[in-house]
C-alpha cells in the first residue's frame, strides 16, 4: 500500500486541503476589483497575525530571503552600524545581507546551542550608537528560539530599529509586534504561516517608515525598494488595484485562506498550540534519550526542534523514518550538520501529525538498533498533548 507521507520538515509544511483548493481558482486579472477586494483583506488580516495594528504591511512575491533582503536594503544606509544577535545559520545570513548593502556589521554569539545574555547585548548596544538590531527569532539550523521581547526593549531604549527574522516563528511562536515595540518583522508563506513557498510577508512599524521616509541615499534595490510598494500596499488595502510588479494572483488566494483559518483559530490560541505541541515533541525525545541542539529547555522553539541522532546511527535514520511516512530534515548548521536533524511542528498541526511524527522516529530508531522501550515518547508527548 503506497501511504501519504507527512511532510515535517521546518517549512514547506504539509497544508490544509482548503489552502490548495483556494488556490485553484481561475487566475483573475491582478488589477480587477475582485482581486483588489482578496489582496485588501489579506493586508489586513497580515496586520492581525503579526498583531500590528498600526504597522504597515507588505506582501511580495519571492521567499524568506527576499524578505531579509528588504529588511536590509531598506533600512541600513553605508556605514550604519548594525548589531546581530546570531544564534545560526540565519544570524550569519543576516550579517552577510547588510555587510552587502554596507551596514558595519557587529555579531553577538554564544556556545552552538546557547543564546547570547540580554546583558552581552545590552553592553553593546550602550558601547556604540547602532542604526539596526536585527535577531533570528527561531533560528531554522539550531532550533533556538530569542527573547524577543527582551530584545526589541534593549533595541528601544538605545535607539536602534529592531528588525525580527520571523521566518520560522511567526504565526506559531508568540510574537506581538505592537506590543513589544518591534520595528520590523519579516516572515515567508512556507512556515507557520500555512502557505506554499513563494510570499515574502513584512510588516514595518511607523518609526520604521517614518526612517525609510528620512533615508538619504538611494535604495541599492529596485523590485525591493519599499517606497515602490508603500503606495500599492497602501491602495490594494484600500480595495482598489494598483501596479507595480504582478503579484502572485493564485498564492494571495492561498493566504487569504489560511490567514482567515488562523485569525478563526485566533492568536493567543494558536501560539498555545504551538508550544504545547513543541514542549509535548520535545519531551517525548527527551524521554526516548535524545540529545537536542538547544542545551535549555526554555531556550528551545515551539515551531521545530533539532536533535541530535544517537551514536552510531547517522542520517540512515531519516530513510527509515520515511519509509514509516514521515518526512524529516537533515542539520543546516555547518558545524554539526552531519551530526542531527530537525522537525517541523507549526502550521496546521495537532496531535495526529505530531504522534504520528514520534511513532515514525521510533520505529526508525528501533530498527536502528537503538535500545528503547516502545511507545514510552508516544505516552509522555500523549500526557501533555492532553492539555490541547
Ligand atoms: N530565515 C529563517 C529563520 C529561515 O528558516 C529561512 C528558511 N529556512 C530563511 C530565513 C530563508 O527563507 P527562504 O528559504 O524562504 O528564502
Amino acid at each position: 500500500m503506497q501511504e501519504k507521507t507527512l511532510l515535517m520538515i521546518p517549512g514547506p509544511i504539509e497544508l490544509d486541503p482548503g489552502v490548495l483548493r483556494a488556490m485553484s481558482l481561475p487566475t483573475l486579472s491582478h488589477v480587477s476589483p475582485e482581486f483588489a477586494q482578496i489582496f485588501g483583506e489579506v493586508l489586513e488580516n497580515v496586520r492581525r497575525v503579526f498583531l500590528s495594528e498600526s504597522g504597515q504591511p507588505f506582501v511580495l512575491a519571492g521567499s524568506g530571503t527576499l524578505a531579509m533582503d528588504m529588511a536590509a536594503v531598506n533600512f541600513v544606509e553605508r556605514g550604519d552600524k548594525a548589531l546581530v544577535v546570531n544564534t545560526g545559520y540565519f544570524g550569519d545570513r543576516m550579517a552577510e545581507i547588510l555587510q552587502r548593502y554596507g551596514a558595519e556589521v557587529t555579531q553577538v554569539r554564544a556556545e552552538l546551542g546557547q543564546i547570547p545574555p540580554l546583558e552581552e547585548v545590552e553592553r553593546l548596544l550602550s558601547s556604540d550608537s547602532y542604526k539596526l538590531l536585527a535577531v533570528t527569532h527561531v533560528d531554522t539550523s539550531t532550533g533556538l528560539a530569542c527573547d524577543v521581547k527582551g530584545l526589541a526593549e534593549l533595541a528601544a531604549r538605545y535607539g536602534a530599529l529592531s528588525v525580527v527574522d520571523g521566518v520560522c516563528a511567526t504565526a506559531g511562536q508568540e510574537m506581538r509586534q505592537e506590543e513589544w515595540g518591534v520595528d520590523i518583522s519579516y516572515t515567508a508563506s512556507q512556515k507557520a504561516i500555512s502557505t506554499p513557498p513563494g510570499l515574502a510577508l513584512l510588516v514595518a512599524s511607523q518609526k520604521a517608515m517614518e526612517i525609510l521616509a528620512e533615508r538619504k541615499s538611494l535604495i541599492a534595490g529596485y523590485y525591493t525598494d519599499l517606497n515602490k510598494w508603500l503606495p500599492i500596499m497602501q491602495i490594494y488595502e484600500e480595495r482598489r488595484p494598483a501596479y507595480f510588479a504582478t503579484p502572485p494572483v493564485n498564492l494571495i488566494y492561498g493566504l487569504r485562506e489560511s490567514l482567515r483559518q488562523m485569525l478563526a483559530e485566533g492568536m493567543d490560541a494558536c501560539f498555545r498550540r504551538h508550544r504545547i505541541i513543541g514542549e509535548a515533541f520535545q519531551a517525548s525525545m527527551r524521554a526516548m534519550g535524545l540529545k537536542m541542539v538547544p542545551h535549555r529547555a526554555d531556550d528551545m522553539a515551539s515551531t521545530m526542534t533539532a536533535i541530535y541522532y544517537p551514536e552510531h546511527i547517522g542520517a540512515s535514520l531519516l530513510g527509515k523514518v520515511k519509509a514509516n511516512g514521515v518526512v524529516l530534515a537533515g542539520g543546516l548548521h555547518p558545524a554539526i550538520a552531519d551530526r542531527y536533524f530537525r522537525v517541523g511542528h507549526m502550521g496546521p498541526v495537532g496531535p495526529g501529525e505530531i504522534l504520528t511524527t514520534i511513532a515514525a522516529i521510533e520505529k526508525g530508531l528501533v530498527s536502528s538498533g537503538y535500545k528503547l522501550e516502545a511507545g514510552l515518547g508516544l505516552a509522555v508527548a500523549q500526557r501533555r498533548l492532553l492539555e490541547l
